[in-house]
């Protein structure tokens, strides 16, 4: 009987409950179900996902980020690994700052004190020079703080870890259903068999609509597409030491960018 038992223990958030449970004593298994984790099914799929700290979306976020970067910084110095790079992010937007995402982003910054600058396009591409092909009217503000995670290698380091704590992990072990009995035990019904538990975590992402119908009619899942290019003629203004990731609105849209990185 575990303590605990992790639904999508191969994924973003499965992972680190797996690892943080483990490194805590607790006596856990992790359900996953694709045959490897990670793998590219999942909403960690690919080579990067940003963390930035003047995040405008809501306020009730700032403290979770602050608590975030804390451990994600933990997981990279625990594993050895690079897993977080620092590299600032700029926030820019055409023509005028109003009702813009640059905007916001100074609003949130200068209310909850995070280091941030306000930069004329002149200085942006002085300091930044892969900036120097934005319009001359973009508006700047720089947020150094702001990293790019590598999703998948933070899956990685999670599982690792939470196994040399002592967790166990099945993978290609897809949860059906659950009952629980009177004595308040967990019996989680997979397509590998059946386990018990005290407590059961459900982090299915995208598929918890699947997993739990009541929530239906709450969430509806999208598709998200990402794509990375190669930097035409190998210049070193786009490396990650010196190209900030970008979150851009113009005419089109808003928009995020990153910068060249290696990938492990
Ligand atoms: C294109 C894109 C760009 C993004 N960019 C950013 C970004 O820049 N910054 C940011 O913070 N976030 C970003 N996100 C969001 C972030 O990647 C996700 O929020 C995060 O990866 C979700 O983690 P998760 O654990 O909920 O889901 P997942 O990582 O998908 O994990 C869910 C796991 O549950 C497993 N599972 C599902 N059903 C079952 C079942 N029945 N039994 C057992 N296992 C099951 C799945 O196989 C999977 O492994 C982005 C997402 C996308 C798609």
């Amino acid at each position: 009987m575990f303590d605990v038992i992790v639904v999508g223990a191969g994924g973003t958030m499965g992972s680190s409950a797996l690892h943080h449970l483990a490194k805590s004593g607790v006596k856990v298994l992790g359900l996953e179900a694709q045959a490897e984790a990670p793998h590219s099914n999942g909403s960690h799929h690919g080579h990067t996902r940003v963390i930035r700290t003047a995040y405008v979306e809501h306020p009730s976020y700032l403290p979770l980020l602050g608590r975030a970067h804390q451990l994600w910084q933990e997981l990279q110095q625990a594993s050895g690994q690079v897993l977080l790079e620092t590299t600032g992010c700029i926030y820019s937007s055409e023509g005028t700052l109003e009702n813009s995402c640059t905007q916001h982003a100074i609003h949130v910054a200068g209310e909850h004190a995070l280091e941030h600058r306000i930069l004329a396009k002149a200085e942006a591409a002085k300091l930044f020079p892969g900036y120097r092909a934005f319009p001359e009217d973009a508006k700047f503000m720089y947020e150094p703080a702001a990293a790019v995670l590598q999703p998948e290698g933070c899956i990685r380091a999670s599982l690792t870890l939470a196994l040399s704590a002592g967790a166990e992990l099945v993978c290609g072990a897809a949860v059906t259903g659950w009952r629980v009995d009177d004595q308040g035990t967990v019996h989680v019904h997979t397509s590998k068999g059946e386990y018990e538990g005290r407590k059961l975590i459900l982090a299915p992402g995208a598929w918890l609509p699947k997993l739990v119908p009541e929530l239906q009619s709450l969430l509806s899942v999208e598709r998200q597409v990402v794509g990375w290019f190669e930097v035409l003629n190998g210049s070193a203004d786009f490396d990650a030491d010196r190209f900030p990731m970008f979150v851009m609105d113009d005419r089109d849209g808003v928009s995020q960018r990153r910068p060249r990185f290696q990938v492990w």
